[in-house]
């Protein structure tokens, strides 16, 4: 179907797009290093229970961890060899949690999910779920829980817009997998029942455009260029011109969302019997030697990848994932996840001196975020210590941490870390007022 073009996000940034690093690099394997360190927790919701022990000789794609309820996933071995232990290890956002270690033999022996009786819903929502699925663009929720919405849904939109600056993963997979994206869509779309398939690709991607306007089954939307397009919220006005009402879900606007590199691991899982182990991750940034975009295993320390592509000696600072969201990364001593998008190592032109100064009350945060809160005012009580008033009078419990507000703040306030940090405490006091 001819692509249509999407309506206008009207707040936002709009940020240089750095996609050409690694854009026209096509994706190259990379072999998992001796030791890979296998995170229990590489999703939202109850981390997995590892089912190994010490000693034990795992299978590539062999279950090593097991879901421990609704919200939660199941892991698996992303290399064969033996479990060294379960240890705790640091987390790229700076916490620590279990990790299943394990010594690669590089024999990669593989072991496969049992072949598929029927391609019914409820047979693909089990596999998702088998199969260790989650979100694959960054909130890592899993994906068969999204598939079974308490009210009944009329579309799937594919989140295609890629919008973070540097990252190219998702084009690469649209330009060099379609045929297993699209079928991974079409799996999730029977998944889901009787809906419309929109996909929503920035125009920075006319390539993918083209390719997947193709298919009469898919309606392509062309979205501009503008951050954050990809946020689940605006992504869904932009492709089908409906509103999620604050607080509510997509599906209460009668849509799910779900990501182009989650579509190609349900491909592989439904039609290959393989369950999620690796993925595609943009390394990028001017201070990369060699950008590139590599299937990389999960449990892949960092440090292996630096070393994969190498690092310009004036690099001052690494990030997980894109700029926009990423976390800075204290080390890159730790591992990837099936969440892992990106890996940024940046000069000092690239990044933005960490000195903050006073609030001039300019307004620009206001401005620019796109759920119209008030970041300045949930950085001024977070400060304060008072993160109930944070959410009264700022909003932070809508806030989509896109980090467009510290984006454009001339006093460099770090609106980011104050946002998450009164995120961290309203949940640990349950909401509750300090
Ligand atoms: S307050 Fe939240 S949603 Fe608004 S611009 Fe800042 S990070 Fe984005
Ligand atoms: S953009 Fe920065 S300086 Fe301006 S109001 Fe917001 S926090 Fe204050």
């Amino acid at each position: 179907m001819k692509a249509i073009k999407g309506k206008f996000l009207a707040k936002g940034v709009h940020v240089p797009d750095q996609k050409s690093l690694a854009m026209d690099v096509p994706i190259e394997v990379m072999d998992a290093p001796d030791i890979v360190a296998i995170g229990v927790q590489q999703h939202i919701g109850r981390p997995a229970e590892p089912v190994v022990a010490t000693g034990d000789q795992v299978y590539m794609g062999q279950l090593i961890a097991k879901e421990t309820g609704y919200i939660s996933a199941n892991v698996y071995s992303s290399v064969s060899g033996v479990v060294m232990g379960v240890e705790k290890r640091p987390n790229v956002g700076g916490t620590t949690s279990d990790y299943i270690v394990i010594q690669n033999d590089h024999h990669y022996q593989e072991m496969k999910l049992d072949p598929l009786p029927d391609h019914e819903s409820a047979t693909i929502k089990a596999r998702i779920r088998e199969a260790g699925i989650v979100g694959m663009g960054g909130a890592g929720f899993p994906t068969e829980v999204k598939l079974s919405p308490k009210t009944p849904v009329d579309y799937l939109v594919i989140n295609a817009a890629e919008c973070e600056p540097y990252l190219t993963c998702d084009y690469r997979l649209m330009i060099e997998k379609t045929e297993e994206v699209l079928a991974g869509i079409r799996l999730l779309a029977k998944a889901l029942g009787e809906v419309k398939i929109v996909m929503g690709i920035e125009l920075n991607k006319p390539k993918a455009i083209a390719l997947f306007e193709k298919y009469d089954d898919i309606q392509v939307v062309a979205l501009k260029k503008a951050y954050p397009m990809g946020s689940e919220k605006h992504l869904i006005y932009s492709c089908t011109g409906r509103k999620v009402p604050v607080g509510k879900l997509p599906a209460d606007a009668g849509c799910v969302v779900q990501n182009v590199a989650t579509a190609y691991a349900v491909y592989e899982a439904v039609e290959l019997g393989k369950p999620l182990y690796e993925r595609v991750m943009t390394v990028s940034g001017k201070g990369c030697i060699h950008p590139k975009n590599l299937l990389v295993k999960t449990g892949t320390p960092y440090d292996a990848i630096r070393e994969n592509c190498g690092v310009k000696d004036e690099t001052v600072k690494y990030i997980a994932g894109g700029p926009m969201m990423g976390p800075a990364m204290a080390s890159s001593n730790v591992y990837t996840t099936k969440t892992s998008s990106g890996f940024l190592m940046l000069l000092p032109e690239e990044t933005t001196e960490d000195n903050p100064s006073p609030c001039i009350n300019c307004g620009a945060c206001a401005e620019v975020c796109p759920m119209n809160l008030l970041p300045m005012q949930i950085d001024f009580y977070t400060q304060a210590g008072k993160y109930d008033l944070a959410a009264q009078y700022g909003g932070v419990r809508n806030c989509i941490s896109c980090g467009s507000c510290a984006y454009v703040c001339p006093a460099k306030r770090a609106l980011t870390q104050s946002i998450a940090l009164c995120k961290k405490k309203l949940a640990e006091n349950k909401g509750g007022a300090k």
